[in-house]
């Protein structure tokens, strides 16, 4: 059934022994055929029935995954070639039949991830040897021409995609681009969100610690918002949000939803306005190309690949990992056996990998600046940094300005698995070793900020370029009983975040350096600032209105209850719920919250559970005064501006998990 060439060692061997050369042929081929039937399934199952419409993982699957697969195949045919020549009656027999068992394995394992791929791999075993491969040994002449006829197109079909995906991220730049030019002097911007910094976390905003100092230099130069609030506590929500000028709830993004084509985008809008964009993202859980984000960019630049992470998005090398994590931790809570430990941990960390760290970022950024076209266009940059986000571990291990290294394997352990840790039990002394962890992620970031900032001065680049800080949302560490980490509550630590916006320096704008925005401010404003930053807000479609209201005397826009206020809102979601897996994917209650720097009022459907901070006195958010008489007016206002600004109720049906 096999390649028909002939093996000068087959004369003494049974008629249906495949030569090595036709095992690796047959290998080879297997591999393609199950990447490429493992790309379709995923394709087929994310686009269709499956709840979670987020991949996790780089776009380039499309052609890492067969390459990968291939590489598999062959090593295991190479094994199996060896295994045949050794054991030459039932070693042929075998071959065929694993090889036709394993092509379908990975799709299987893709479309049902619920089932245990050892179950599969026994179920497709049974179904090579007793139907498929009985079948094509009965045609083994036009199964052989097959093979050979299909093999160099399946193989060629990766290099093919790999350069349509790799040629899709280049921009489109240079004097024959039909893009419109934007107008004569239009700045640049760039946009660095740190993901995951609390306003409450920096010197800038009056903490203890000096964790700002680049911020509190750039804050001097521009000007500071002291009560920007993010449209969300986590990300995805806050970004696209701030991109498409629209609440959550008017958006469908969730916890296994990505942002769709509805709305424009903000790097869309600016693109058909003549402006190179890219984006650079380190957080790739809900940033990465998959989240909808980079949608419009020109460049969007995502997952890195150190060690052998490219190998991670095959089905077989992940279960793979993952099996050999569950066999290690059997023996180690059954047999109390611990010397796999450090080993699975290297395989585990070489296929995972790390975060993309500031440093990173910033070198690419500053690479694609090196590759833009001639021709002067403006660019709008977008920048995601992941430093602060848990686990709290700088890149830099070795500095700690505010805490001191994990001194036993249980600090680590609390650090690497801060966010599905169980916090009920925990002492004040370790929940400081988890902030101090944090406080040193944020200065590091910070640090690194100020090193591009610096580069970009050193290129001239400050003189035109809006630079515009922020954070997507902030970080709780127990402030409120049993509230941690983020996307979980609407309260300060969450929503309030940093903002500051630098003008170009060659813009001689008076009284601008060094002010102070003392009103609220919602991210949402991001979009329609930008356009207006960049002069092009002509025909814009985007909600809001500038941020550039508080500082120069445009006409006041209209935006009826939104005006002094921000709108938050997020689904909780709770690591540590057993129900979460299952809560996930059904509509739950959403939190809404509405500020306007002296109120705060946060509200959740369903069971009714109402919220009321006097903030301007109780900063913290200690004192709920729902229920206090002497705030009943106060109550019954805010209850009517949040349904005015989410235009009713916000419903489970209303709100995409
Ligand atoms: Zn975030």
């Amino acid at each position: 059934m096999l390649d028909p060439a002939p093996d000068p060692a087959s004369a003494d061997r049974p008629a249906s022994f495949p030569s090595a050369r036709a095992i690796l042929g047959l290998s080879a081929w297997c591999g393609l055929l199950a990447g490429w039937l493992e790309v379709g399934a995923l394709i087929l199952k994310k686009s269709t029935f499956d709840i979670n419409r987020l991949y996790g993982m780089t776009r380039h699957f499309v052609w890492l995954i067969p390459l990968v697969d291939l590489g598999l195949f062959v090593g295991l045919g190479l094994a199996l070639a060896i295994a045949a020549r050794a054991w030459p009656r039932r070693g042929g027999w075998l071959t065929v039949r694993v090889l036709g068992a394993l092509t379908f394995l990975p799709a299987v394992m893709v479309a049902f991830p619920q089932i245990y791929a050892v179950a599969w791999l026994l179920v497709l075993l049974g179904v090579s040897a007793r139907i498929v491969v009985p079948l094509l040994e009965r045609r083994a002449s036009l199964f052989g021409r097959s093979v050979r006829f299909s093999l160099p197109v399946l193989a060629a079909l990766v290099p093919c995609v790999a350069a349509a995906m790799l040629g899709a991220g280049r921009m489109p730049t240079g004097p024959t681009s039909d893009r419109p030019m934007p107008p004569p002097g239009s700045p640049n911007v760039l946009l660095l969100v740190m993901d995951t910094v609390a306003a409450d976390h920096l010197g800038l905003y009056g903490y203890t610690r000096p964790t700002s100092p680049t911020l509190d230099e750039l804050a001097r130069l521009g000007v500071r918002f002291d009560d920007a609030r993010a449209a969300s506590s986590w990300t995805l929500p806050s970004h696209a949000a701030m991109f498409t000028g629209r609440w959550p709830h008017e958006l469908s993004v969730g916890w296994v939803n990505p942002l769709d084509r509805k709305e424009t985008t903000l790097a869309q809008y600016l693109g058909s306005r003549g402006y190179d964009t890219a984006g650079f993202v380190a957080n790739t859980l809900y940033c990465a190309a998959d989240s909808g984000l980079g949608r419009g960019f020109d460049a969007y630049h995502d997952y890195i690949f150190p060690r052998l992470t490219a190998l991670k998005p095959a089905a077989l090398v992940d279960r793979t990992v993952a099996g050999l994590q569950e066999v290690e931790r059997f023996l180690e809570d059954r047999l109390d056996l611990d010397i796999f430990r450090p080993a699975v941990q290297r395989v585990w960390l070489a296929i995972n990998g790390n975060r993309k760290d500031a440093a990173t970022v910033n070198r690419e950024f500053l690479g694609w600046l090196d590759r833009r076209g001639p021709d002067g266009r403006p660019f709008f940059a977008f920048l995601n940094y992941y430093d602060a986000h848990w686990p709290y571990q700088p890149p830099g291990l070795s500095i700690h300005r505010f805490g001191v290294p994990p001194r036993d394997p249980g600090e680590s352990d609390l650090i690497q698995n801060w966010s599905s840790l169980d916090k009920k039990g925990l002492t004040e002394s370790q929940i400081a070793f988890a902030r101090d962890a944090y406080d040193d992620c944020v200065a590091d970031l910070d640090e690194q900020i100020g090193r591009l900032v610096d580069e970009l001065g050193r290129r001239g680049l400050r003189e035109n370029t809006w630079l515009i800080v922020l954070a997507d949302h902030g970080e709780s560490f127990g402030e409120h009983e049993g509230v941690f980490c983020h996307g979980t509550s609407l309260y300060r630590t969450e929503v309030h975040v940093p903002l500051v916006i630098v003008p170009p320096s060659e813009l001689k704008l008076p009284g601008l350096a060094g002010r102070h925005v003392a009103g609220t401010a919602s991210l949402r404003d991001l979009a329609a600032t930008v356009v207006h930053l960049a002069g092009v807000e002509d025909g814009s479609p985007f909600s809001g209105a500038t941020l550039a209201r508080f500082w120069n005397n445009l006409p006041a826009p209209d935006l009826g209850d939104a005006e002094g206020r921000a709108l938050s809102e997020v689904v909780p979601y709770d690591p540590l719920d057993p129900a979460a897996d299952r809560l996930i994917r059904e509509p739950r209650w959403p939190l809404a919250a509405l500020s306007d720097g002296e109120w705060t009022y946060i509200r959740r459907e369903g069971e009714i559970r109402e919220e009321l901070f006097h903030v301007r006195v109780d900063a913290k958010e200690s004192r709920n005064l729902a229920a206090d008489p002497a705030a009943r007016s106060t109550l019954e206002r805010m209850r009517q501006l949040l349904g005015g600004l989410t235009a009713g109720p916000l419903t489970p049906g209303r709100f995409n998990p």
